[in-house]
Order: structure tokens, then C-alpha cells, then sequence
């Protein structure tokens, strides 16, 4: 099949590269020049595990193209995906220019029939509002061509995309005819084999799915952390208690771990987003709003921690601090718990020296030139002459740390941990005074 993907980001480039994977014809476009030559001449602009051989591969078997030539990009596939971004607007809703440009671009340059799918996260309506614009366009042209708009929401996880991509728990695919349902159900047959994952059901409900698959995660989440910030107060351990309630089957063990809040490029965005959208409608989202507040709130809990430790004396402080990104086995920054410490910390007169095994180039691109901000290329370099760590990423290289090296290295020999990677009591032994989230 003849395949188009607007937009080459986390989303845009996994999709491309997966589909060209199973056989078919894809040409990737995006505006960003920089990046397309970058694809063009076989470098990834992101990291994520497995994508640059699969981009590779596919590009040399010529099943996968890049460019920037919307028109080229139009001719080629009867499925134009579109996945590019869906940032925040001022107010929180999401700011659809991205998504109406490409629907632009489409009409302009098709000369047949084209299946338009939204795969970029997007409110309730979205679709009717592409189907809006691609008819206006046509319309000017004096065109009469027949098109249909498909929501085909992406549930990928970064660090897992590709996997997440062959493998989907589901695919949901909001249409409003029967054929159509009927040219995404081939289009996703080759993930489709082992058993049904295809959900098909109205345009409208599988927009809101996205919306209600990341709001429900990022619920279980503040959940975790108020319960966290709770037992700190009464002095139980909420390790123990995520052990013991997520034995529960009903509850489950997944998504119950409290930390120093949640980041990414969609968890707060979608929910602050769907909370706008419920405003929109004189609907007033009361768990949606706290579910934000509480994040927000969480992301200040390791710099209280640590200010209070020292008394709010953190002029001069070195702190080491590893992980960057926002989750591990991506280079993600966005809306990463990390900022939130890095800016606390240099803002309070402390240094930071950082280490991430994939994000330094972006945390890089975001402070370079920030004089309190050192990036170490090694777990080992960041402890140079540091005063106490701060963990703020998960990452699997941190979860066996020499306790007694650090205890040696640490000038106040203190350890602020925002994943509660580590035993308290196995820590201490090394005389190291040790705070997590929602532990005694
Ligand atoms: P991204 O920022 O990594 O990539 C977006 C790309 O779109 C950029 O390369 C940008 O240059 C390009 N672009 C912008 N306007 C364009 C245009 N008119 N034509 C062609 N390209 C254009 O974003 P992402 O993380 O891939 O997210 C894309 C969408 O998918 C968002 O709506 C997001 O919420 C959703 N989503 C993201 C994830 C994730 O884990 N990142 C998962 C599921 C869904």
C-alpha cells in the first residue's frame, strides 16, 4: 500500500518506519528541512530503542522516503496520516495549527481520493473540523474530489514504540462508513494477526478514548503521589502500601508508583487539555483539575525535600543529579520532572551536575550556556565533588549503585532519591542519610 506520514517526530517516524516495515510504500514529509536531510542521509533525529535500524533497513529496501515536498507527499499515498504536534495553546487547550496546516496541504495538492487519518492526539471534533477545512480548500479549487477522515489515535509508549506499534494492546479506529473501516482494517492487518485488536466504533468516541487512556494514567499516578505525600505525614511506608494494594486485582500492579510526578509530552498536556475542553462545554472537571494540581504540586516535592534539609542554605551546593528525560529509555525532556529540579536548584544559587545516559544532547539544546549547569558524560563524573545526588530518572543503570563509594564521594553524604529506586534501610547501612517519596 502507498502510504503518506505528515509529521517525522516520536509518533510520525515510529509509524512510518513500522508500516514500511511490513511491506508497504511510505514517504514521511515534515516541514522541519533540518530533519528530513538528517533522515535523508540515514542519522535519527530522536532516540528511541531499535528505530534507526528499522529506518535503515526500510530506506535501503526503498520502502521509506523523507521529504519536505508537501505535493510529493500527497501524490504518493491514498493514506495520509497526520502526526504532527498537538502543543498546548496559552490557555491549555490544544493548539490544532499544526493539524489544520496539514489538512491544508492535502487539498491543495490532492487529485483523488485520499483517507485522511488522524493519528496526533486531538480534541472531540478535531476530525470534523479537518473534514471542514480540506472541503474549503477543494471548494476554492473548484474541486469535487471524495475523501474520508479517519481518528486513529496512537497509543505508543516511548521506549517501547516499536514495540507498542507491531504489538498493540489495540487499535482503535473511528470511522463514520462501513468502507472505511473496512481500508484501515487492511491497512492494519499485518498487527492485526495473532488475535483482534482492531476496536472500531465513531469518530468522536475514539478521539476522547486518547484523552480517557491518558487521563485515567495520569490519575493512577496522582493517586500514588497524594498517597505518598500522606504517608509521609503519618509515617507509613507507601512502598509497602503500592505492594498491598496492588495485589488487588482490580487495582493491579501497573501505573501505581509514586515518584517526583509525572512528565512527557502528553500526559500533561492531554489532561490539561481535556480539562479545557470540558470547560468549553460549561462542564466543570473537578478530578481533572486536581489530577493537575497534584502533579504540579509533586514536581516541587524533591527540591522541598532537599531545601528543607538544608535549611534553605543552598548557595554554593553542588548537587549531582541523574536522569534528564522524563521517563527512561528516551531523550525526552519535555515537561520532565528534571526541569523542574534543575531550575529550582540553580535559582536557589546551587550548581547542578547532571548525567542522563540518552538526554544530555537535549538537555544541552534546552541550557546551554547555563553557567550553574554542568552535563557529565557519566554517572561517576556527576559525583565529582558533589554534595549530596538527586535521582529524578528511573534509568536501570542507576539501580545498583556501590552505596559505599557513594557514601565515600558525597561531601554531606546524602541522597534525595524521586523514584525511590532503593531499600532505605540497605542505603543507611552505608552511612548515607537517604529520602524518597512517601517513605520513613
Ligand atoms: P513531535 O513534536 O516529536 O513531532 C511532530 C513533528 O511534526 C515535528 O517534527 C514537526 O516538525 C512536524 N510538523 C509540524 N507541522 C508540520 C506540517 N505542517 N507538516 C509536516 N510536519 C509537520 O511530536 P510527537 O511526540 O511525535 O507527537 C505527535 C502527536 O502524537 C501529538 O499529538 C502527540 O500528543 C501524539 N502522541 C504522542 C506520543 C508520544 O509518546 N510522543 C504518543 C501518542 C500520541
Amino acid at each position: 500500500m502507498k502510504i503518506t506520514v505528515f509529521g517525522s517526530g516520536y509518533v510520525g517516524l515510529v509509524t512510518g518506519a513500522c508500516l514500511a516495515d511490513v511491506g508497504n510504500q511510505v514517504v514521511c514529509m515534515d516541514i522541519d528541512a533540518e530533519k528530513i536531510a538528517k533522515l535523508q542521509q540515514g542519522g535519527i533525529p530522536i532516540f528511541e530503542p531499535g528505530l534507526d535500524a528499522m529506518v535503515r533497513e526500510n530506506q535501503a529496501a526503498d520502502r521509506l522516503r523523507f521529504t519536505t515536498d508537501a505535493q510529493e507527499a500527497v501524490e504518493h499515498g491514498v493514506f495520509q496520516f497526520i502526526a504532527v504536534g498537538t502543543p498546548p495553546d496559552e490557555d491549555g487547550s490544544a493548539d490544532l495549527r499544526y493539524v489544520l496546516a496539514v489538512a491544508e496541504s492535502i487539498a491543495e495538492h490532492m487529485t483523488d481520493y485520499r483517507v485522511v487519518i488522524d493519528k496526533s492526539t486531538v480534541p472531540v471534533g478535531t476530525a470534523d473540523k479537518v473534514r471542514a477545512k480540506i472541503g474549503e480548500v477543494l471548494a476554492k479549487r473548484g474541486e469535487e474530489i471524495e475523501f474520508d477522515v479517519v481518528s486513529n489515535p496512537e497509543f505508543l509508549k516511548e521506549g517501547a514504540a516499536l514495540n507498542d506499534f507491531m504489538r498493540p494492546d489495540r487499535i482503535i479506529i473511528g470511522v463514520d462508513n462501513p468502507r472505511t473501516a473496512e481500508l484501515l482494517r487492511a491497512l492494519y492487518a499485518p498487527f492485526n494477526r495473532s488475535h483482534e485488536r482492531i476496536i472500531t466504533m465513531d469518530v468522536r468516541s475514539a478521539e476522547l478514548t486518547k484523552y480517557a487512556a491518558n487521563a485515567m494514567l495520569a490519575t493512577k499516578i496522582s493517586f500514588m503521589n497524594e498517597l505518598a505525600n500522606l504517608a509521609e505525614y503519618l509515617g507509613a511506608d507507601i512502598e509497602q502500601v503500592r505492594q498491598g494494594i496492588g495485589s488487588d486485582s482490580r487495582i493491579g500492579y501497573s501505573f501505581i508508583y509514586p515518584g517526583c510526578g509525572y512528565g512527557g509530552s502528553c500526559f500533561p498536556k492531554d489532561v490539561k487539555a481535556l480539562e479545557r475542553t470540558a470547560r468549553e462545554q460549561g462542564y466543570h472537571a473537578e478530578l481533572l483539575n486536581a489530577v493537575e494540581n497534584v502533579n504540579n504540586r509533586q514536581k516541587n516535592r524533591l527540591f522541598e525535600k532537599i531545601a528543607d534539609y538544608y535549611q534553605n542554605k543552598l548557595e554554593g551546593k553542588v548537587f549531582a543529579l541523574w536522569g534528564l528525560a522524563f521517563k527512561p529509555d528516551t531523550d525526552d525532556m519535555r515537561e520532565a520532572p528534571s526541569r523542574v529540579v534543575i531550575e529550582s536548584l540553580c535559582g536557589a544559587g546551587a550548581a547542578v551536575q547532571a548525567y542522563d545516559p540518552e538526554a544530555l544532547a537535549e538537555a544541552r539544546r534546552i541550557y546551554g550556556g547555563n553557567p550553574r549547569l554542568k552535563l557529565c558524560a557519566s554517572p561517576h563524573e556527576a559525583l565529582e565533588n558533589a554534595d549530596a545526588l538527586v535521582i529524578v530518572t528511573e534509568w536501570k543503570e542507576f539501580r545498583s549503585p556501590d552505596f559505599d563509594a557513594l557514601s565515600r564521594s558525597l561531601r554531606d553524604k546524602v541522597i534525595f532519591d524521586g523514584r525511590n529506586m532503593y531499600e532505605p534501610r540497605f542505603v543507611r547501612r552505608s552511612g548515607l542519610d537517604y529520602h524518597a517519596i512517601g517513605r520513613p
